[in-house]
């Protein structure tokens, strides 16, 4: 017998039917005497038709109002798989994030969990009960519902599976495991069998969503045993209740894979902007006194790129944030003109910024040069870069994300290994 938290995207939730396969994929660990707690999203569509709702009521608007609105959506899928889970013959209850409790910080909207009463749901195991619990939520210290930010479900689930001990996570999603890069732009993109914390935890802060970029953390620190897998396969296909070894993809410690490859996956993220400081004067503290301001208006600032003038005067300081925060950091830095001293400020939004990723670079020389000769061959113009141990960042414009995704994807090999 084995403890396994099961958890369940939205296209997996996506209307009845679904939930009725994801029952039944349930129904199989149950009756294999294991003792399962499942986390499900919203339905497909469901989260982001509540978000545009808050902002249509309210372009501005209180946060814990949004968190009201928008974790409503989960409160439907728990309570639905429970009745059709019900109706299989399997004890099921669902619960909400509030009664069990899991109790996170006050950043509504993007709250952390700070704690979940796992003895709470131990109980239910020990009553033979199937947990079934609204992913995304939680409870604040101001006694309201709190969100996870967006994807936050996996997060719901990992830190479930730690709080409980359980000996497996599995995200159940629409593809079948962690791919080489996303396969809804590279189809020849392959299946890892495994892939270690840190290669995932930079695939998903880079913008593969396949997991919540916290999950992988909490993964990580508890030691969590984390599969993704597809709830699309068939609930009873053989060695789909495979206790060790489940199909799907393994996030793991770097010592447990054998064959490591220099490069092991291309993540890209879109909607980044590029702004411009021209001409700032080139003297200490410059820096300090442009990104403080920005990071305490909470703008996530990225790539940050700074060109010398000839004359060593002036600096060009260019750096990029999410596209959505262009406008609050051109009036952060508006106020701070006179203050920080520059020419012009200028931005530009659609850009996007595509990463190549792999322990392996840790030890490998070129890997960067690669990348930077395939795109040239490609005519794809180069705007920035970073590099940390063992990911490159390439920023170029937006139009040209899809061909540089596959143009990477194919110079390292990863369509052929
Ligand atoms: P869910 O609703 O189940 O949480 P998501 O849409 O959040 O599912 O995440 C799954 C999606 O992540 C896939 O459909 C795929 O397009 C995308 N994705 C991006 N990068 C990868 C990758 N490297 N491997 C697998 N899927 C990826
Ligand atoms: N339903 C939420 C979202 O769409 C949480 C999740 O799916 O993980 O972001
Ligand atoms: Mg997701």
């Amino acid at each position: 017998m084995a403890r396994i938290v099961m958890k369940f995207g939205g296209t997996s939730v996506a209307d009845i039917a679904r939930i009725r396969n994801v029952a039944r994929h349930v129904k199989r660990e149950v009756d294999a005497g294991h003792e399962v707690a499942v986390v499900v999203s919203a339905m497909a569509g469901k989260t982001n038709e509540l978000v545009g709702w808050t902002r249509e009521a309210s372009p501005m608007h209180d946060a814990r109002e949004y968190d009201a609105v928008v974790a409503s959506g989960e409160q439907v899928t728990a309570g639905l798989l429970a009745i059709t889970l019900q109706n299989m013959g399997v004890h099921a209850r669902s619960w909400q994030g509030w009664q069990i409790p899991i109790k996170t910080d006050n950043a509504h909207g993007a709250a952390r969990i700070l704690d979940i009463d796992g003895a709470f749901l131990i109980k239910r195991f020990g009553e033979g009960q199937v947990a079934v619990i609204a992913g995304f939520q939680g409870i604040g210290p101001d006694n309201r519902i709190s969100t996870l930010g967006r994807g936050g479900s996996d997060t719901s689930a990992v830190a479930i599976a730690a709080a409980v001990k359980a000996d497996r996570c599995d995200i159940y999603t629409d593809v079948d495991g962690v791919y080489t890069t996303d396969p809804r732009i590279e189809p020849k993109a392959r299946r890892l069998a495994k892939i270690s914390f840190e290669e995932m935890l930079e695939m998903a802060s880079l913008g593969a969503k396949v997991l919540q970029v916290r999950s992988v953390e909490l993964a990580m620190v508890h030691r969590v045993r984390t599969f993704v897998r597809s709830s699309f396969d068939d609930p009873d296909a053989p060695g789909m209740g495979d206790l060790l070894n489940p199909p799907g993809t393994l996030i793991c410690d770097e010592e447990e894979i054998v064959e490591q490859q220099v490069v092991t996956g291309i993540a890209y993220a879109k909607d980044e902007a590029q702004i411009s400081l021209r001409r700032v004067g080139d003297r200490p503290g410059v820096a300090a006194g442009i990104f403080g301001p920005l990071a305490e208006a909470n703008i996530n600032v990225d790539m940050i790129v700074q060109n010398i003038s000839e004359d060593g005067k002036y600096t060009d300081m260019t750096f990029t944030v999410p596209s959505g925060d262009v406008d609050k950091a051109l009036a952060v830095l508006e106020r701070l003109k006179a203050s920080i001293g520059y020419d012009v400020v200028q931005s530009e939004a659609g850009m996007s910024k595509v990463s190549v990723i792999g322990i392996g670079m840790r030890s490998h020389a070129g890997v960067a040069a690669t990348a930077f000769k395939a795109l040239a061959d490609k005519s794809i113009n180069i705007r920035a870069i970073t590099t940390s141990e063992i990911k490159i960042s390439i920023l170029i414009d937006g139009p040209y994300t899809e061909l540089a995704v596959r143009t990477l994807h194919s110079v390292y090999g990863l369509d052929k290994q």
